[in-house]
């Protein structure tokens, strides 16, 4: 099956946390840049560093919630080194599609609920799966990547 996901980190060593993230999970078939991005924080909350952002295309036999696992696993050995009691993140690990398929539960929704108004998913998304379908907005990546400022997303 194959999956999309996105990572992202704006604490610690962010690149070596992301690469190491990315060589633990198996069968990466794509992966994007890496791109600096600003924070998204809620209004008056104290500005925090910068993100550093890509995307992934997974092939792999695991179903949507054994991927999750896998994910959440993988996020709390890095969380273990989280200093900060906001919200900056050692390392996030999100799934945004599945095949042309759709997900819903209490503990999962694929699409990615919040994806399609996510610059910082959805242009390096658009670097790897242009063409890819959203299954919900009937849109390729790219289109909804075009149709999104990204002013604030830059490749590294
Ligand atoms: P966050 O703290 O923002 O990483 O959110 C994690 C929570 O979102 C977990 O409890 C997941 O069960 C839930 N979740 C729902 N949909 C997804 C998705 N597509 N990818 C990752 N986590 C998801």
């Amino acid at each position: 099956m194959k999956y999309a996901i996105a990572l992202g980190s704006n604490l610690g060593d962010s690149r070596s946390i992301l690469e190491s993230a990315l060589s633990r999970l198996e069968g990466v078939i794509a992966r994007s840049s890496w791109y600096q991005t600003k924070a998204v924080t809620l209004p008056n909350s104290p500005s925090q560093p910068d993100y550093l952002n890509g995307c992934a295309i997974l092939e792999t036999d695991l179903e949507p919630l054994e991927l999750l696992a896998k994910l959440q696993h993988i996020e709390s050995e890095f969380g273990r080194i989280r200093q900060q009691k906001w919200d900056a993140r050692t390392l996030d690990l999100d799934i945004l599609l599945f095949e042309d398929g759709i997900f819903q539960t209490q503990m999962l929704n694929i699409p990615h609920p919040r994806m399609s108004d996510r610059a910082f998913v959805l242009v390096p998304l658009a670097e790897i799966a242009p063409d890819w379908q959203h299954p919900v907005l009937n849109r390729s990546i790219l289109e909804l990547a075009r149709s999104i400022d990204a002013s604030d997303v830059r490749k590294l």
